[in-house]
């Protein structure tokens, strides 16, 4: 018999559920439009929130890291792949988050899955949000602490796992700043007060709020902190990632000099891994100086949210607890939900069904990544178009 004749079996069975997921055709570029199959679509499915990754300043600034420093680094950090470029970049991202230091990942997906189990082990415990990302799940499992996930958002049942974990040696709360699928944001100050008052670290993974929260585009923990000065500095680990807003890839760890410290030391994910390409993190440079210049980007990305949120709720469409750039319709079951993108994609609108692992089953939903480069005749377009074809829900 064939040892992977399972694979077959499991993938007829996915395709039953509706839960079978193939890649879309190949794209060139991100972008508000983009060619899709020969067919010019207006393009939801992308988290290029800023418009930056095509923008030639990025990309001519990539090219000319490739030139200087070379493609691959050829070694990890601590070994010799580190450039002056990661240098100059892990500073400018201390000074943009306001921490003492930084350190930079390969991805924001890697940074997560090192550092937690860094800063927990056995004896330790974990809050965690049952909607947390995918990465910081994987980076609790990895971790051989205690592991406590609670509803989202739900400080009480938070408190109450926390007061009944005096026993554990260290304690660490971790959040997404802003989800992924509902486009809501955490609970910030309040679980920074939590944190405080049980002597827990608190871990904030910015991934979809940098570049766009926050009057100069730090994220969620910078929009909060206008109602409480302190409270970026009771953040102890604020994680980013350079590959949506800021148009480039990789990952990285805002927090005190000790901190990055013990983390460039223990985060297995930095200590054996290739450190990031030197023409990606040129790009990203350029891209957190956007952010300081043309704030304007985020401003309009958020007005524009709001609108569409506003003519998707008036004609009945539910959007959640969506305050953002990124917004879920909710429709329920897999087959409408596949259905209706598919309605939507003939008609020239790509808006992709978000089915399981991705969300709780029946939590199906049409996920909508606004970008700065929609156009609000875009927008009004695809709300009439979705109306056309609500029979297919
Ligand atoms: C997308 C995402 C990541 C992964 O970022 P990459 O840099 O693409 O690996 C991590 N955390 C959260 C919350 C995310 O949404």
């Amino acid at each position: 018999m064939d040892p992977l004749s399972w694979v077959d079996e499991q993938l007829t069975q996915l395709e039953r559920a509706d839960l079978l997921r193939t890649l879309p055709p190949p794209l060139r570029t991100a972008g508000a439009s983009v060619e899709l199959d020969g067919q010019t679509v207006v393009n939801f499915a992308s988290n290029d929130y800023l418009a930056l990754a095509a923008d030639s300043r990025l990309i001519d600034a990539a090219t000319r890291a490739c030139h200087s420093s070379g493609v691959g680094r050829a070694a990890s950090p601590l070994i010799s792949g580190r450039s002056e470029i990661h240098d100059c970049l892990e500073q400018q991202l201390a000074k943009f988050q306001r921490t003492e230091a930084a350190l930079l990942f390969p991805t924001s997906f890697a940074a997560n899955a090192g550092i937690i189990p860094a800063l927990v082990d056995r004896g330790d415990a974990i809050y965690g949000d049952a909607k947390n990302h995918a990465s910081i799940i994987d980076g609790c499992r990895l971790a051989r602490a205690e592991r406590h996930i609670y509803p989202h958002a739900d400080l009480d049942t938070l408190e109450q796992l926390l007061r009944q974990g005096s026993k554990f040696r260290r304690r660490l709360i971790v959040t997404d700043s802003l989800f992924s699928m509902d486009g809501d944001l955490a609970p910030i100050p309040q679980l920074a007060a939590l944190a405080e008052q049980y002597q827990a670290m608190l871990m904030v993974d910015e991934a979809h709020a940098i570049g766009v929260f926050g009057e100069n585009g730090r994220g969620a923990v910078e929009h909060f902190a206008v109602a409480d000065p302190q409270l970026e500095s009771r953040v102890h680990i604020r994680v980013g990632t350079f590959a949506k807003s800021l148009g480039s890839a990789g990952g990285f760890v805002c927090g005190s000099a000790p901190l990055i410290k013990w983390l460039s030391n223990r985060a297995r994910t930095y200590v054996f891994s290739t450190a990031q390409p030197a023409g990606i993190a040129a790009a990203g440079a350029v891209a957190l100086d956007l952010v300081a210049s043309e704030p304007e980007r985020r401003n309009l990305l958020l007005k524009k949210a709001q609108r569409l949120r506003q003519l998707l709720n008036q004609r009945g469409w539910d959007t959640g607890a969506s305050v953002s750039q990124i917004i879920p319709i909710k429709i329920g079951s897999p087959a409408a939900t596949m259905r209706l993108s598919e309605q939507l994609r003939q008609r020239g609108y790509w808006a992709p069904g978000i089915r399981p692992p991705s969300v709780p089953d029946h939590d199906c939903l049409l996920r909508l990544g606004l970008t700065a480069a929609h156009s609000d005749e875009m927008i009004a377009s695809f709300v009439q178009t979705l109306e056309q074809v609500r029979e297919y829900a």
